[in-house]
């Protein structure tokens, strides 16, 4: 019933976006695409750059439209304040920057976080002395232990692609211990399922490139704090330099109006396909949030409100059968990201996860037999039939022979 709630509240607040405009100001907030702005007299000049009232000077500083983003972001997230970005990783890039400054101990992470996010902690590490420590969630106790000594944590949950969950409450209460601020990253769960916030953490981390913007159109990125953005936050972001035209602002914004319908669809879809795809003989195992047993399961009742449309299943005909899946897929696009309203699966041991040594994939659970699957808003009848037609058994004719879906 609370998420009922809480979902209704999220599809008025969806619905109007950008804000109730006052007077005659249009409805659609206007697409600012200038770099710069007339700062008047001196004077003017003088009170828009000390502050003392609002203004902009040039849009890596500041942007109107890009400002309506960053308000809906935050408010979706039940933020203080979000700052945009170019891309997913320049936010996860400003965060732990503002985390980490001033604060000794390492920046504690796990293993299966998105993977530009590890290359971007190793680029941070070897160039600058980062000092990051990889450890594995699902032990507890040592996991409880590293956060308590952090000076900073970065994680994510639901994981990719394994969709193993972390629980928030515990984690952020050991980052207390010695004020260690968590960064969340919450593009795979999204504000629609898992409100971070609630659980105290400090930032939230979004790429809005995936459900966010929906239309796999923008690349894009936002950081949401839970208290009030400082001076500090803003110099860091603005010189760091990820920042955004109003032009892909506004995209963004103006996906962002459908959202909670798209992950009404999207969470639907995504626990039917589960469901259906643990039914079926050639599959061995199905990774949705909650599964894993009776842990796991707990911290979804505790968490998440919805499983959004983000799983991975395995083949146990290995890596033949699941290129075989692959190249017999006529509605399911063979592409990476996630998200968007059409489904989209890879096989993670041969794109994401390729650069890894064979056997420590296996050991982390990326199997070659392992596919992961962006569950669209398709009608999940038409999915199914895709499914059924490329997994081991079915008919579906090997796509390069000119195969086009034709509907069911
Ligand atoms: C895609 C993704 C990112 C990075 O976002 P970009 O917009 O590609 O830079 C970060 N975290 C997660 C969980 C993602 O899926």
């Amino acid at each position: 019933m609370e998420s009922d709630d809480r979902s209704n509240r999220l599809r008025t607040r969806c619905s109007h976006l950008g804000g109730r405009p006052e007077g005659n100001e249009p409805y659609v907030p206007p697409i600012v695409q200038s770099t710069l702005f007339n700062l008047g007299s001196a004077a003017d000049a003088e009170s828009i750059f000390s502050g003392e009232r609002p203004g902009h000077a040039y849009t890596r500083f500041g942007n109107p439209t890009v400002e309506k983003l960053a308000e809906a972001i935050s408010s979706l997230e039940g933020g203080g304040g979000a700052l945009v970005t170019s891309s997913g990783n320049a936010a996860t890039l400003c965060a732990v920057t503002i985390a980490m400054s001033g604060r000794s101990g390492k920046l504690v992470t796990h293993p299966d976080i998105y993977g530009g996010s590890h290359e971007l902690l190793a680029i941070l590490s070897e160039t600058y002395g980062l000092q990051v420590a990889v450890v594995d969630p699902s032990e507890e106790a040592s996991w409880l232990d590293a956060v308590r000594n952090a000076g900073a944590v970065l994680l994510e949950t639901p994981s990719n692609p394994l969709m193993r969950l972390i629980d928030l409450k515990a984690t952020i209460e050991a980052a207390r211990s010695k004020a260690a601020p968590v960064i969340v990253d919450n593009t795979v769960a999204t504000p629609f399922n898992q409100q971070p916030f609630q659980f105290g953490a400090d930032w939230v981390v979004q790429s809005t490139t995936k459900y966010l913007n929906g239309h796999s159109d923008v690349v894009g990125g936002c950081l949401v704090k839970r208290e009030k953005l400082t001076p500090q936050d803003r110099r860091v972001h603005k010189n760091l330099g990820g920042t955004v035209n109003a032009m892909e602002a506004w995209l963004v914004l103006r996906g962002m109006r459908t959202f909670a319908l798209r992950m009404e669809a999207h969470n639907r879809n995504g626990r039917a396909i589960a469901d259906w795809l643990r039914g079926h003989p050639a599959v061995s195992k199905v990774h949705y949030p909650g599964n894993g047993g009776k842990r796991q399961a707990e911290i979804f009742g505790r968490q998440m409100s919805g499983g959004s449309g983000f799983l991975a299943f395995e083949l146990s005909g290995g890596g033949e059968a699941a290129d075989r899946f692959l190249d017999r897929m006529q509605l399911i696009t063979h592409a990476v990201s996630l998200g968007g309203m059409e489904s989209l699966a890879t096989r993670p041991a041969m794109s994401s996860h390729r650069g890894m040594d064979p056997e420590a994939r296996r050991l982390a659970g990326i199997t070659d037999g392992l596919i992961r699957l962006s569950v669209g808003t398709e009608a999940p009848e038409d999915l199914i039939a895709d499914l059924q037609r490329a997994l081991p058994g079915g008919t579906g004719a090997y796509q390069a022979n000119g195969g086009k879906f034709e509907g069911t």
